[in-house]
Order: C-alpha cells, then sequence, then structure tokens
C-alpha cells in the first residue's frame, strides 16, 4: 500500500481534504505546491505508518523504506542535490503533523543530513562557512535533544563556556572557526553522555528523526495536549521530510511567521513578524525581537525597527498576493510560515489560524459580508465556548489603576491574580482556591498545565506569535507577552518594574486586549452586546429550532438572562429564596414544628417573601414563561448548627431548646443527597408546597393585573420517581390555583409538570407523563442517580478516569450519552408516546454545554435551559446542531 506521498515543483500526490491521512500540515503542503506556490519539495510519511508502528511493537511496514528513497529521489532530482553528497548536499527537515495542529507538542529536526563531510558542500554551495557551521551546530543541538534525547543545556553549557573564554557577548561574536570547534565539542559531549557517537550517516539521521516524530506522538507533553483538547490518540501523526531552505543565509534572508488577518482583533490587515538571518523556530522562541511584516503592524506595534514592506518591497508584495491566494482558497483566515533564502520567497506551512474570541467573531461576520463565506459558514466558524470571553467582564476604563508596564496585547480579556513563577506553583495554587497569574520570561510546552489553571499569563520576553500568545489565545486566557521592562527573578520569586518589588502572592491585573499590567486589582464592566456580536446571534437565532431559557431566580440573573436572549426562565429554585437570613429562621421553625399547625404558622410568615420573589422574577420575564421548582433541597441543608442558631429557632417558636436540639438530631441524614428532599418533601408536608403554589399564583395574577396576559408559570415538581408522587402534587397545584383563581375573580393559563432526574422516572416516563404537561430533564441529579457518582466528590477520581479514557469527558460538565443520553432519549420517547404535545427541556448545567446540546437537538428537545451568561454559547450552539 501507498505510505509516502510527493509534493513538490508545482505537483502533489495530496491535498488539502487528505488531513486524516497526510496531517494538517502534509496536507496543506500539498495543496499549496499544486495551486504553484513555492514550497521546498519533500514527502509526507501519512498517519497510517503511526499507528502500524504502534501496533506492531515500534516497527514500520516491509515497503516503506523503498518509498522513502523513491521519494528522497525525487527531492534530489528537483533540488537538483544529494542527499549525502560532500560536494553538492540535500538537507531536509524532518517535521511532525498531525490532524490539527498541536503547537509545540512535537519537535521538528532542521538542516538533517549534515556531517563532517557534507559541511564542507555547504561551505562551497554558500561561500559562508560560518553560517554552514552555524547550521550544523543547530543540527546537532537538535537532533541531540529531541532524537537522542541530550538535554539542550550541555550545549549552552559550552557555547556560554567559549564565549566568556573568547570575551564575547553575542552569539553573533562567534566565527566559522568557533562554530566548528562547537561542533566537535557537542559532539564529544554526545559520545559522553550516550556512550556511542553522533551519527554521521545522513539515512541513518533521518530515519532517526522519522522514529522520534513517531515516538513523539506519546510523549508527556503531546498525551497532556490531546487530552486537554479532547483528541483521540489513535489519530497519530504523519511526518513530512523536506527540503531545507534557509533564513540564516545573510542580510538578503529571513524566516517570518504571518497572518492573513489580525488574529487578534479580527481586523482585515496582513499581520505578521520575522526575523533577518534567522533559522525556523527563532522568531516563536522570541530570543529577538522580530520586525513586523507591514508599515500599518509596525506602527500598531509602536516597534522602532523598519518592517518588511519598506526593506523587502518586492518581497512583501508577493506575499502579499500568496496571502490573497491562499485565503480565497481556503476561505479562512490563514496562519503561515515563511523563509526567505537571498531574495527567494518560500513558503513552508499554511494552516486556519488561531484567533482570539473577538477575532473569531469579526472575522466569520466580515467573511460572511464579503461574500467569501455564507451565513451558516459564519455561524459554524465561531466556538460556542468562545463567545465567553465576550461576554464577561473588561477593565472599567474610568477605574483608577496603576500602570505597572506594556507588553504586546497577545490575548484578550481582563484578568486578576495573585502572581505565581512556576507552571507548578499556578497549578499548586490554584488547586488550593487561589486565582493566579503565572509570569514567566518565556513559556515552553513543559508549562501548558499551568497556564490552563491561571486567569491570565504575563511573558517578559517573545512577541505576538510566541509560544505563551498562542497558547493562550487557543485556551482563551488572557495574556501581556514581551512586557520588556519587568525583570524577573525566579530564585527570590520577585518580579521588579523600576523600583516596584512585586513579590510572589501579590495581585496584579493585565488587559490582555491592550497589553497593560496594573498592580493590585481593577474593577471591571460588562461588555459590548451589539454590532459583530448581535449581527451573528440574529443569524443563529433565525436558523435554530431548539429555544434557549435560563436558570435564574434573582431580579439580576433573569435582568442578565433577557438582555443575553433567554427565552424564558427553565429552573426559578425557590429555595434560594429561603436562604436569605431574615428567612432562615422561619424554615428552621416551619421543618422543626412539630406538627402541621405549627408548620402553617411558620409557612404563613414566609408566603408574602416568596409571592414578593415571583412578582419580582414575573415582571422582568414579561412576556416569557417561567419554570418555577417547588422545594427540592434536603430539609438536612437548612438545619441550624450552632448553639446561638438553635436558641433563635427556639425562641422565634416559643419552644424549649432542648427540644429543638432533638428534633435536629432527629433530622440529621448521612446521605442528604438521596434524603428527605424533592417531592417527598410535598409529600410528607404539603402545606410546603400548598404555600409555594399559592405564592406563585397570587404573584402571576398580581402581575398579569397589570402587565396584561402576560405571566406564563410552569409549576414543576422535582425528584418524582413514580406518577404515585406526582399525581397527588398536580392534584395538590390545581386545587391551589382553582382557589386562587376563586378567591380573586380572574384566571391565568399555567402548567405543571415534572422533572425528570431519576433513572426510574425515565423508565416510567410514559406513566408519569399522564400527570405532567412536560418534562425537564435535571441532568445534574440525573447523571449523579445514573452514574452513583456525587458531583461533589467525583473530582479526584474522574480525573484519573478521563486520563484513561473510561469517561473521556468530565459527566457532570458533558453529557454521558452513551448512559445518561439514553435514559433521556428513552424518556422522551415515552413520553411523547402518552402525550404528544408533552414539552421537553433541559435544565441542568449540561443546557449550557455545546456538546450536550447537540444532543439535546438529536433527541428533538423544546429547550434547552443554562445560566445567564451561557445563554449566548447556547443559542449558536443550538444554531450549529441544526447545521
Ligand atoms: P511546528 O509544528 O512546531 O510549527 P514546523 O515543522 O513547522 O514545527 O517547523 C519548525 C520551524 O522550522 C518552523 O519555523 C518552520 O518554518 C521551520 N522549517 C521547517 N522545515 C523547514 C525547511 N525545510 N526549511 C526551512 N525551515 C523549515
Ligand atoms: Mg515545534
Ligand atoms: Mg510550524
Amino acid at each position: 500500500s501507498k505510505w509516502v506521498y510527493f509534493f513538490g515543483d508545482g505537483q502533489a500526490e495530496g491535498r488539502a481534504d487528505m488531513k486524516n491521512l497526510l496531517g494538517g500540515k502534509g496536507a496543506n503542503l500539498a495543496e499549496m505546491s499544486s495551486l504553484g506556490i513555492p514550497v521546498p519539495a519533500g514527502f509526507t510519511i501519512t498517519t497510517e505508518v503511526c499507528t502500524y508502528y504502534y501496533e506492531n511493537g515500534e516497527t514500520y511496514p516491509d515497503d516503506l523504506r523503498q518509498q522513502v528513497a523513491d521519494a528522497l529521489g525525487n527531492i534530489e532530482r528537483i533540488m537538483g542535490a544529494k542527499f549525502g553528497d560532500p560536494e553538492n548536499p540535500l538537507l531536509v527537515s524532518v517535521r511532525s503533523g498531525a490532524r490539527t495542529s498541536m503547537p509545540g507538542m512535537m519537535d521538528t529536526v532542521l538542516n538533517l543530513g549534515l556531517n563532517d563531510t557534507t559541511v564542507h558542500g555547504l561551505v562551497k554551495l554558500s561561500g559562508d562557512a560560518r553560517f554552514a557551521y552555524d547550521s550544523y551546530r543547530r543540527f546537532v543541538t537538535m537532533y541531540s535533544d529531541v532524537v537522542l534525547g541530550v538535554d539542550h543545556y550541555h550545549f549552552e553549557e559550552l557555547l556560554e563556556a567559549l564565549k566568556e573564554d573568547k570575551g564575547y557577548t553575542l552569539d553573533t561574536d562567534l566565527t566559522a572557526d568557533d562554530w566548528k570547534h562547537l561542533v566537535g565539542a557537542y559532539k564529544a559531549k554526545v559520545l559522553e553522555q550516550l556512550g556511542s557517537p553522533f551519527p554521521e550517516d545522513p539515512v541513518e539521521q533521518m530515519w532517526g528523526s522519522i522514529g522520534a516524530v513517531f515516538g513523539s506522538w506519546m510523549n508527556q507533553r503531546a498525551k497532556t495536549y490531546r487530552r486537554l483538547h479532547h483528541i483521540p490518540g489513535h489519530w497519530g501523526t504523519a511526518v513530512n521530510v523536506q527540503a531545507m531552505v534557509f533564513g540564516n543565509m545573510g542580510t538578503s534572508s529571513a524566516t517570518g511567521v504571518c497572518f492573513s488577518r489580525d488574529p487578534s482583533t479580527g481586523e482585515n490587515a496582513f499581520y505578521g513578524e520575522y526575523l533577518v538571518n534567522a533559522q525556523g523556530e527563532d522568531v516563536v522562541a522570541g530570543i529577538r525581537t522580530p520586525q513586523n511584516i507591514s508599515i500599518a503592524g509596525k506602527e500598531k506595534n509602536k516597534s522602532d525597527l523598519p518592517a518588511m514592506e519598506e526593506t523587502m518591497p518586492v518581497i512583501y508584495k508577493e506575499l502579499v498576493e500568496i496571502r490573497n491566494r491562499l485565503e480565497q482558497h481556503y476561505k479562512d483566515m490563514q496562519d503561515m510560515e515563511f523563509t526567505i533564502q537571498r531574495d527567494k520567497l518560500w513558503m513552508l506551512q499554511t494552516r486556519n489560524g488561531k484567533r482570539t474570541a473577538a477575532a473569531a467573531l469579526k472575522i466569520a461576520v466580515d467573511m460572511c459580508n464579503e461574500g467569501l463565506i455564507d451565513k451558516e459558514t459564519a455561524i459554524l466558524r465561531v466556538a460556542p465556548e468562545h463567545l465567553d470571553q465576550l461576554l464577561h467582564p473588561m477593565l472599567d476604563p474610568d477605574a483608577p489603576r496603576h500602570l505597572l508596564a506594556h507588553g504586546l496585547p497577545a490575548s484578550p480579556g481582563a484578568a486578576s491574580g495573585q502572581v505565581v513563577f512556576t507552571a507548578d506553583d499556578a497549578e499548586a495554587w490554584a488547586q488550593k482556591g487561589h486565582k493566579v497569574v503565572l509570569v514567566r520570561v518565556e513559556t515552553s510546552p513543559e508549562d501548558i498545565g499551568g497556564m490552563h489553571v491561571s486567569q491570565g499569563i504575563l511573558t517578559t520576553r517573545g512577541g505576538m506569535t510566541s509560544h505563551a500568545a498562542v497558547v493562550a489565545r487557543g485556551m482563551g486566557v488572557p495574556c501581556v507577552a514581551g512586557a520588556g521592562d519587568i525583570r524577573v527573578d525566579y530564585r527570590s520569586k520577585t518580579m521588579t518594574v523600576g523600583d516596584t518589588v512585586v513579590k510572589e502572592g501579590e495581585v496584579i491585573t493585565l488587559d490582555g486586549a491592550k497589553g497593560e499590567v496594573f498592580l493590585g486589582e481593577v474593577p471591571t464592566l460588562q461588555p459590548e452586546l451589539s454590532g459583530d456580536f448581535a449581527d451573528l446571534m440574529e443569524w443563529a437565532d433565525k436558523v435554530r429550532r431548539m429555544k434557549v431559557r435560563a436558570n435564574a431566580e434573582t431580579a439580576e440573573d433573569c435582568a442578565t438572562a433577557r438582555k443575553f436572549g433567554a427565552e424564558g426562565v427553565g429552573l426559578c429554585r425557590t429555595e434560594h429564596m429561603f436562604f436569605d437570613p431574615q428567612r432562615i429562621i422561619h424554615i428552621r421553625q416551619m421543618i422543626l414544628a412539630e406538627d402541621e399547625s405549627g408548620r402553617r404558622a411558620a409557612l404563613e410568615y414566609l408566603l408574602p417573601y416568596q409571592r414578593q420573589d415571583f412578582v419580582e422574577v414575573f415582571k422582568i420575564m414579561r412576556g416569557l414563561p417561567v419554570t418555577v421548582r417547588l422545594l427540592d433541597p434536603p430539609l438536612h441543608e437548612f438545619l441550624p448548627h450552632s448553639d446561638g442558631e438553635i436558641a433563635a429557632v427556639a425562641e422565634a417558636a416559643g419552644v424549649d431548646v432542648d427540644k429543638v436540639r432533638n428534633r435536629v438530631s432527629m433530622l440529621k441524614e448521612s446521605n442528604p443527597m438521596l434524603g428527605h428532599r424533592g417531592c417527598r418533601l410535598g409529600i410528607t408536608y404539603p402545606e410546603v408546597y400548598e404555600m409555594q403554589a399559592r405564592a406563585i399564583f397570587e404573584a402571576a395574577l398580581e402581575v398579569s393585573e397589570t402587565a396584561g396576559d402576560t405571566v406564563f408559570p410552569e409549576v414543576m415538581i422535582p425528584l418524582v420517581g413514580s406518577v404515585k408522587e406526582l399525581e397527588p402534587m398536580r392534584a395538590l397545584v390545581d386545587r391551589v390555583a382553582q382557589e386562587t383563581f376563586a378567591a380573586k375573580g380572574r384566571e391565568i393559563g399555567y402548567h405543571a409538570g415534572t422533572m425528570i432526574e431519576l433513572p426510574r422516572a425515565c423508565v416510567q416516563a410514559g406513566v408519569i407523563a399522564e400527570q405532567a404537561e412536560f418534562f425537564s430533564f435535571g441532568t445534574n441529579d440525573l447523571t449523579q442517580t445514573t452514574l452513583g457518582m456525587s458531583r461533589d466528590d467525583s473530582g479526584p477520581f474522574l480525573e484519573v478516569y478521563a486520563q484513561k479514557g473510561i469517561y473521556p469527558r468530565d459527566p457532570f460538565q458533558s453529557i454521558d450519552v452513551d448512559g445518561v443520553g439514553e435514559l433521556v432519549r428513552m424518556a422522551c420517547e415515552r413520553g411523547r408516546a402518552t402525550r404528544p404535545d408533552i414539552k421537553l427541556g433541559i435544565c441542568g448545567e449540561h443546557g449550557g454545554d455545546p456538546n450536550s446540546i447537540h444532543f439535546c437537538e438529536t433527541v428533538n428537545l423544546d429547550y434547552v435551559s443554562c445560566s445567564p451568561y451561557r445563554v449566548p454559547i447556547a443559542r449558536l450552539a443550538a444554531a450549529q446542531s441544526v447545521l
């Protein structure tokens, strides 16, 4: 079978749509080559080889070697050079490339094919011995690190020693002979470390690198990245072997990275950075400060260095043309790598660029308005989760602040937190509940875990395309990069700007959109919801089928929900109203009363409060349905604890303290989650639900008197397992409704239904639907009861479960489709069979999770309900799930 795909010289065996087989990098190199864009010739070893490699004890298919040799021969023919030839050596890079880009996860080896003989050829070809030996030492360093596992610092030590010896300060001070000397020293170090020599044979070097790329698929960094991004391990990586081009052949050579639009703001402006006389990852590594590609970019970044547009206008024009072609071709924002070798431009990579939430939104809406993509594509271009960043507060521009330093606006959003200086500290502090800002000189792939748990990231070195910037944007973590005025001292765990010293644990604030760092915490403001956001939401609303409601009970939450476009309240939790300090005493009095009349006395007191709560909710939600859940939490949760609390209840109820104490110990439960809660409260103390139902209907009548016939309550009975629980509770609600309507001489419409949150309710849904006009899936409890896992206790082992792929996603965040989902599906089918017009919704945490929302669409729910801030996310996800 075919394991190797060739590209180069205006042709290619692969295509952009072959990413699964060729990886993203290989597929796009092939596509660019076919488009006639200058790409150094090369070949891609398929991801199937990676799969084969791991399935066959880390060996290769038999016919691979021949196919690689043939492809290498093709490169030699096109480039007019020979691999291993002492006069005219072909050098190659060996690059990994999975289906989706995994920044920094896999390692690339450059300048491969150099040895003590071929380096002479390179000297002759380039006419530059210094360049040749610099390239050689880079190769020895990279190869030793990536393939042989000899750490960088060994070589850095040798380099530093030589510089000190010779009195040099910069790497550029080194001569050809110095580099040559170092290559020898590096190789001696390898021999010392490994007991075997550095490989001189180019073919051996190539296979060593190919093996290292496949090997790196299973390294810890790659595994962590895959886990965080839900990338399955069986995808595998491809390997790309490609002829080298050199950006370090003097001042007419350069290497850089560019984006067809600004990845930070989404603005339709060509954006990029490059370094003259540099190679490969020099730009990303943040070793030197890069130059901007365009004049506009230079002005925006307030850079003192000239732009490529000024210094290399011809190549700049060529690059702009390629940028335009690639964007038109891929119809998405492109992230490109290029190298200029002695005034000749070569493209080395293109892919759909990572972008901030703001940029994703702007680019999608702009491209649609430009006619490049249609509305449906635009809707699909924005990750619902990404919206989260746009909906959250920004720094209040009028708030006082103490500016500490400037850096690059690497990833937008405002973040405050305590300063920590290592990724490990970030993880440890976050584990203890601290909000932290990770401060580093620069970040590297080992820091991913710590970056993930930080509120924000601050680096003192590196550009907009540095590791910190790229990863932070992908994670949606605010980041300020390259804040050069800050000195970080890892040993004393301090950072210093001028006279100001900030110690570990002190609070700073970042504005990732402006690139500013402030001392202390700066207050924040609500975001703007007009413009592109409103446009995209409008398009999404036209497309989606499911309604989106909010879980809200306070006036503030309801107002937020409406502002974000909620079409009703899907869950109004009445107990939240009971924890109010003014009321809890009466709740306790009610719970601890010995008989019904004692309870009624306490409830009488609570009725007006509860009614007023509903009046507020109904007023704000005018014209929209509101699902009110009757009291649900375990009585246990309301019990008084301290002697003082017990005495207060005794006094309010006019009974003896010991009596109260006795009741308290009687009511204690060992597993309250499965105890006296939900409709069990209504069954045992019907007067509680009676009071609540009365408060609902009285409030609804009151509001509808002035607001017209616009209040539509839906009364929800929680935790039902049997229709025999629901039937009496429903009868109670209907009776109270009729009594209230009769007393006021007016009627309104309402529904009565139940929350489905027990497996038994799903099984019995057909019978339960006889008594329920709606079901609302309470998937938090349904997940707990189906998996037999407490949400509050499962964190530690679920993490292990996620690592082992047992439940790949946290079932409390994303619905467990195979278990809980099957039960929901069954309940929907059985409920609809009994009552075809039954209204079905979901009100668990899952109602705001895009993946779970896709599932809800597959079972045809009428609506999802989520926290107010997630309403726009749900609107977009609901639209995407029908496309
Ligand atoms: P990553 O996936 O980390 O971006 P790449 O394979 O793209 O790794 O390579 C790392 C760096 O080396 C990039 O800057 C890339 O442009 C450069 N590079 C890779 N192959 C070549 C080559 N054949 N000639 C010149 N530079 C190369
Ligand atoms: Mg890399
Ligand atoms: Mg790359």
